[in-house]
């Protein structure tokens, strides 16, 4: 196996993507290429339909490129079978949606809690650590609420919260403060970095928002299909 740029958390080399569009295709991802190292914060500008999803999607191992390289970990993941990429993106993804996609009928620290314990770890453990990440997020004295007792932004905590609990080495997000107001997603945000500076993580963070992107380590956006730092 080659050797992986040091502490590399994320790369794309030569990503080439298309959907079918009748009977021909549009190709969103035209060589796009990246490289996100540990502990770095990257946000993603680009407008709507220029394929950041798309790019999200693929780099967190839930689409296979038609073409290109995807490095996830450490693991390139191109030829790995079904499983294996299932595998490394349970252990080393995780992902927050501009939707929090909660499970409402559990409470604040369940939904922290559970993808913990379908990993294996022990009841114990993972509520202590659960705890711990809604105390990062400031979401703690909510803990034992249902989310739909919970504001939006407070949801978007706690969906943060989840997506780390595994200690996964990449958090990717999609709009993750996309329906909060400015306030709000600047005190989420300020929550999230906490986290991803104390962790170590390595994010990439899809957002329509110029003032969360200028506080993050590096902006990049999407030019006909390929990366351009901006
Ligand atoms: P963004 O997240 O930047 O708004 P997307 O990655 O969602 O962009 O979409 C890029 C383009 O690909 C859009 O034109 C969209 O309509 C198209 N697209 C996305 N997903 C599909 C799909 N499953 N099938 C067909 N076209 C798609
Ligand atoms: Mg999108």
């Amino acid at each position: 196996m080659s050797e992986l740029p040091n502490r590399e958390a994320l790369g794309l080399s030569g990503v080439i993507h298309a959907y079918r569009e009748g009977e021909g295709r549009l190709e969103i991802l035209k060589g796009a290429e990246l490289s996100i190292a540990a502990g770095e914060m990257v946000a993603l500008v680009a407008p709507s339909g220029a394929g950041k999803s798309t790019l999200l999607h693929i780099a967190g191992l839930l689409e296979r490129p038609e073409a290109g390289e995807v490095r996830v970990a450490g693991r390139h993941c191109g030829g790995l079978p079904d499983g294996e990429r299932t595998r490394v993106r349970r252990e080393a993804v995780g992902f927050v949606y501009q939707f929090h996609h909660l499970l409402p009928d559990f409470t604040a620290l369940e939904n922290v809690v559970l993808p913990q314990r379908l990993a294996g770890l022990e009841r114990r453990e993972a509520e202590r650590r659960g705890r711990e990440l809604l105390a990062y997020m400031r979401i703690d004295h909510r803990a034992a609420h249902v989310p739909g007792e919970l504001s939006g932004g407070e949801r978007q905590r706690v969906a943060i919260a989840r997506a780390v609990a595994n200690a996964p080495r990449l958090l990717l997000a999609d709009e993750p403060t996309g329906n909060l107001d400015p306030k709000t997603a600047g005190q989420v945000f300020d929550a999230l970095t906490a986290l991803v500076r104390a962790s170590g993580l390595a994010t990439l963070i899809a957002t329509h928002n110029l003032e969360l992107a200028h506080r993050m380590d590096r902006r990049i956006t999407l030019v006909d299909g390929r990366v351009a730092e901006l």
